[in-house]
C-alpha cells in the first residue's frame, strides 16, 4: 500500500492556508490514524506549516514509534496530551491563530486553549480533516472492499447455522465469530440482531427473544480490515416461508434499493440521491415508514462524511463511499432494512459488498 501521509499532510497545510490558520491541533482518532498511521486510542497531533508532532502517552510509546516513523516527531506525555502541547508550543515554530477541533474537544479542554493568556490564540478549526477524508484513494477503496468481503464471507457462513428458536444473541454470537474467523480486527459498531416485531426497531438492541417460526430476522453489522470499515444489513425470515405482507414489503424495499443503486452516481446532491430511493417507498404509500436517511458516508469511521440525507444540498464527490440503505418499519409488525456499500464515480456507482439481495428463508 502506498504511504500517503506525506500527500494528506499537504493537503491540510493548503486547507490551513486558506483557512488563515498558521497551525492545527488534530485530535480525533480516526483523523489522527489518517495524517500519521498511528491507531491508538489517545493522542494529539500539532500540525504546522514545517512540521508536525504526534504526542501520546506512555502505553503507546512503542507503537507510536513504529506506525508514525520518520513522518512526524513523537512525544511521550506523562502528565496529560494538552498539557504537554501547551508546554512544546513556544519551540515548535506554531504561528497563530491555531486551530483546533470543536466537535471533538470537550468544553473542559476547549476552555484550557482560548482562557486567560491564550485568548485569541486558538480558534475552532472546522473539520478539516473529515474534508480530506470523503474522497478515498485506491488503496482506501480497496481497504474497504476487503472489509466489504469478509462482511459478506461472515454473513454467509453464519445464516447456515440460524434456526429457529436461536435468540438474538446466539445469533449475534454466530456472526461475529464468524467476522472475527474471516479476518474483521474489530467490531465497528454493536452487532444489530432483531427479530420479530423488534426488527422495527431500527437501532435496535440485541436481545434474548427467540426468533419464531416465519418472523424477521434483521441483521445489522460491520466488519474492520486495514482501519476501514464495511457496514452491512441485510433481513430475512427464519423458518417458514413468508407470509404475502413480508414479501410486499420486503419487494418495496428492495426496490427502492435497486433504484438508489442504479441511479446515483458523483455530482447529485445528497438529497436527490435520497429520494432515488424515498420516492418509489413513498410512492408504495410506505413514505412515513421510512424516517432515516438514505445513507451515510463510510470509512475510517463507520458514519463520515458526507451524507446521502434529505436535509444534504451538498453535492457527493467521486470517490466518496456511502452506504445505500433504504428500510420500512411498522411498529409491532417488524421491518426490512437492506443495506450495502458503494463507491461513487461520475457515472454511477460501484457496489463494494457483493452480498444476495433477494429475501432467503433460514433454518
Ligand atoms: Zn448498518
Ligand atoms: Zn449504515
Amino acid at each position: 500500500m502506498s504511504d500517503r501521509r506525506g500527500e494528506r499532510l499537504a493537503a491540510l497545510r493548503a486547507l490551513l492556508a486558506a483557512e488563515g490558520l498558521g497551525a492545527v491541533v488534530v485530535g480525533h482518532a480516526a483523523n489522527v490514524r489518517y495524517l500519521t498511521g498511528f491507531s491508538g486510542s489517545s493522542a494529539l497531533v500539532l500540525v504546522t506549516e514545517a512540521a508536525a508532532t504526534l504526542l501520546t502517552d506512555s502505553r503507546y510509546e512503542t507503537q507510536a514509534a513504529e506506525e508514525v516513523g520518520d513522518l512526524a516527531r513523537v512525544v511521550i506525555a506523562p502528565a496529560g496530551l494538552l498539557e504537554a502541547l501547551l508546554g512544546l508550543l513556544p519551540e515548535s515554530g506554531a504561528r497563530d491563530p491555531i486551530g483546533f477541533e470543536a466537535h471533538v474537544l470537550t468544553v473542559r479542554e476547549a476552555s484550557r486553549l482560548t482562557d486567560g493568556a491564550r485568548a485569541g490564540r486558538f480558534r475552532p478549526s472546522g473539520e478539516l480533516v473529515e474534508r480530506l477524508r470523503v474522497v478515498k484513494a485506491p488503496e482506501e477503496v480497496a481497504a474497504l472492499r476487503d472489509a466489504a468481503r469478509v462482511a459478506g464471507t461472515a454473513l454467509a457462513r453464519a445464516v447456515a447455522d440460524i434456526r429457529v428458536g436461536l435468540s438474538e444473541l446466539d445469533v449475534a454470537a454466530l456472526l461475529e465469530a464468524a467476522l472475527r474467523r474471516e479476518g474483521s480486527v474489530a467490531h465497528p459498531f454493536p452487532t444489530i440482531v432483531a427479530s420479530g416485531p423488534r426488527a422495527a426497531l431500527p437501532h435496535a438492541r440485541t436481545s434474548d427473544r427467540r426468533v419464531g417460526a416465519g418472523e424477521w430476522l434483521l441483521l445489522d453489522f460491520g466488519a474492520e480490515v486495514g482501519g476501514y470499515c464495511a457496514d452491512v444489513t441485510r433481513t430475512f425470515v427464519v423458518g417458514a416461508a413468508p407470509d404475502a405482507r413480508q414479501r410486499e414489503v420486503y419487494g418495496v424495499v428492495q426496490g427502492a434499493q435497486a433504484a438508489a443503486l442504479a441511479g446515483m452516481r458523483a455530482g447529485m446532491t445528497g438529497k436527490a440521491a435520497d429520494a432515488l430511493a424515498r420516492d418509489p417507498i413513498a410512492a408504495a404509500g410506505y413514505g412515513a415508514a421510512f424516517g432515516h436517511s438514505l445513507g451515510h458516508g463510510l470509512g475510517l469511521e463507520v458514519h463520515e462524511a458526507p451524507r446521502v440525507s434529505k436535509a444534504s444540498e451538498e453535492p457527493l464527490a467521486a470517490g466518496a463511499v456511502v452506504t445505500v440503505e433504504p428500510g420500512v418499519y411498522l411498529p409491532g409488525w417488524g421491518g426490512v432494512r437492506i443495506e450495502d456499500d458503494v463507491v461513487l464515480g461520475d457515472a454511477a456507482a460501484a457496489l463494494l459488498t457483493d452480498i444476495p439481495r433477494d429475501l432467503v428463508v433460514l433454518g
